[in-house]
């Protein structure tokens, strides 16, 4: 196993708590369009924080998303944010990649 796999394996998780989440069918809410510029990313991620604020999955769907570094934007927590809180992307781009030294 690759050191990268070996840091960021997977971890194996009951993942049923998925089956009541609220965001089903919303997913372009959650992970941007290509070339997605500032403003809409704003809009998607507002939109989408809305629906999870609502979603009794929230907690369980924000620790997983930091568990594992997944991206987009989970457990009403964009990727900016679990960068922020410490959880950082197995790859990260821009400012995060400036920061995960
Ligand atoms: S907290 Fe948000 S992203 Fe997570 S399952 Fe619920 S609606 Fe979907």
């Amino acid at each position: 196993m690759a050191a990268v796999e070996a840091l960021f394996h997977r971890q194996q998780t009951d993942d049923r708590w998925m089956d009541t989440a609220a965001c089903k069918g919303l997913t372009y809410l959650y992970f941007p369009s290509p070339a997605e510029r500032p403003q809409a990313r704003e809009r998607r991620e507002a939109a989408a924080k809305m629906v999870c604020g609502s979603c009794t999955v929230n907690v369980m769907c924000r620790e997983f998303a930091r568990i594992n570094h997944e991206y987009g934007l989970w457990g009403g927590e964009s990727e900016d944010e679990r960068h922020e809180a410490g959880f950082r992307l197995i790859a990260p781009i821009g400012v995060r990649a400036r920061d995960a030294v």
